[in-house]
């Protein structure tokens, strides 16, 4: 069930402690973007580095048994508009939208998204239940944000923000198989920017306008695309799982054929139950696309995108020995030579930090410094996301106790995200942890100054353990990596 308190309660928070704000605050902020504050940053980029490192820099074994082979690209935002064009996003990436002519109203809402859209005149019904409700037919608007290059502002200068990074990947199939040496099966993978003029941003920053993805292009032959197809569903699918999103709010959800685009010969939704919504929600599409994009680059930019395997030639040459055409035609032909076939993970880092804040949120009864229960609210991020590692108390903040909390702070902080806190009561320094949520408090007390041992507090349970302070180091990395 949909649970409008608790988003509220988030959003609260995110903006209350530093996670999310709306963009240019300070002049009423802009529908559709979204700042990350310093605590929000760190989420997020924890996000994508866990990513990069398990996808592109540790992967796992694919269904052939190897090591999956990635390499990373980041390209530009703005590319030739020649790209979108080939791509179809000049011509088809658009949503159909309605306008409310009703004066006072004049509201633009997406077609196919009306019976979930407020009026805005009367937000207790649905936009054009309302008996003032005069709504347009629905017309195709195109999501791409536009823009000129150069001094002149004419049809010839038009360039547009990308809506997606996978189309630059394509644009340098070549460029990257010329000068890595990779060879077929591989990934080339890329995190950054993406714009979308969206017709209703909403729901926090589930739909924004500017947002980032985290998408992976994977060039296999077509015999083994199913597998690899399967093989990144499940990976990408069991990696949210690892980070903690549970599964009864985690889908992973075949698309019908009537939903999937008509290239695409199999595609894969992992969805999420957001609070803000009934229905599970795209976190993730997994798409088996054929060789459909390559095909419309070679097409459109006249260039050879063809992969020719060296490998399979090598074993084979022997056949054609003394019939130089045959080997010449046989080579410019499959299976030797070939446009790959594609299965691309694409990913949103904000959906996926979104969720991972929406599935961190929780609320239990937990004792205050005088032993009684309060209600406490944590974040349970996973160690590995969560913004800050450990914070550091001493328990009084006199004393010798602060030199010996500040050491212990410094040696940390080279390797970890860390906080320092001496302020207040420790069991209010416990619970500003606790809503950031930061795994471990790390205290500094009167057997610390005589024995060189420290007490370590987690979050979740409340169990302490006592640690010699040269180790808490270790015993961290141990946790958060
Ligand atoms: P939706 O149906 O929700 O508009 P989509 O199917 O158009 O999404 P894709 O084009 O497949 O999305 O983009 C891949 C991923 O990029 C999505 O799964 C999502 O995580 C992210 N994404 C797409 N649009 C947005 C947006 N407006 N705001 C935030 N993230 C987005």
């Amino acid at each position: 069930m949909a649970d409008a308190k608790l988003m509220e309660k988030l959003v609260s928070l995110c903006k209350r402690r530093g996670f999310i704000f709306p963009s240019s605050e300070i002049y009423g902020g802009l529908g559709g973007f979204w700042d990350y504050g310093p605590l929000g940053v760190a989420l997020k980029k924890n996000i994508k580095d866990a990513w990069w490192q398990d996808m592109v820099i540790d992967p796992p074994d694919g269904p052939d048994g190897r090591q999956v082979e990635m390499v990373g690209l980041d390209c530009t935002i703005i590319m030739n508009p020649n790209v979108w064009k080939a791509s179809g996003h000049v011509g088809g990436f658009s949503d159909p939208m309605v306008d409310c002519r009703t004066e006072g109203c004049k509201s633009r809402i997406r077609a196919d998204q009306i019976d979930q859209t407020p009026c805005p005149l009367k937000p207790s019904k649905c936009a054009g239940q309302f008996e003032k409700c005069d709504l347009t037919e629905p017309r195709e608007f195109n999501l791409m944000f536009q823009t000129y290059v150069g001094a002149l502002q004419d049809a010839s200068a038009v360039a547009y923000l990308r809506p997606e990074t996978a189309q630059g990947i394509f644009a340098n199939f070549k460029n990257v198989l010329d000068t890595s040496r990779v060879k077929l099966p591989f990934g080339i993978a890329q995190v950054g920017k993406s714009f979308r003029n969206e017709i209703n941003p909403r729901n926090f920053t589930f739909r924004s306008r500017e947002f980032e993805q985290m998408e992976i292009e994977f060039f296999c032959d077509d015999a083994s695309a199913m597998d690899w197809y399967r093989f990144w569903r499940d990976t990408r699918y069991n990696w949210y799982v690892r980070h903690g999103l549970k599964s009864d709010k985690l889908q992973l959800r075949d698309q019908t054929e009537d939903e999937r685009a008509h290239y695409a010969q199999a595609c894969a939704d992992i969805e999420y139950l957001f609070p803000f919504s009934e229905e599970m929600q795209e976190l993730e599409g997994v798409a088996h696309r054929g060789c459909y994009d390559l095909g419309k680059h070679q097409e459109h930019s006249g260039k050879d995108l063809t992969y020719f395997d060296d490998d399979r030639w090598q074993a084979d040459a022997a056949q054609y020995k003394g019939d130089k055409d045959a080997a010449k035609k046989a080579k410019e032909n499959p299976p030797y030579r070939f446009l790959p076939t594609v299965i691309e993970p694409s990913a949103g880092a904000d959906r996926a930090t979104l969720a991972f804040l929406c599935e961190a949120y929780c609320e239990d009864q937990a004792p205050d410094d005088k032993g009684n229960m309060q209600t406490r609210v944590l974040m349970k991020f996973h160690p590995r996301l969560a913004p800050i590692k450990a914070a550091v108390f001493p328990l009084m903040s006199k004393g010798e106790m602060p030199e010996m909390a500040g050491r212990l702070y410094r040696q940390l902080k080279h390797r970890f995200n860390v906080a320092y806190d001496d302020k207040g009561a420790i069991g209010r320094r416990y619970r500003r942890q606790d809503e950031i949520g930061t795994p471990y408090c790390v205290t500094i007390d009167g057997d610390s100054l005589e024995q060189g041992t420290v007490t370590i507090r987690d979050r979740d349970t409340l169990e302490q353990v006592r640690v010699q302070a040269d180790d808490v180091a270790a015993w961290l990395d141990e946790r958060v990596r």
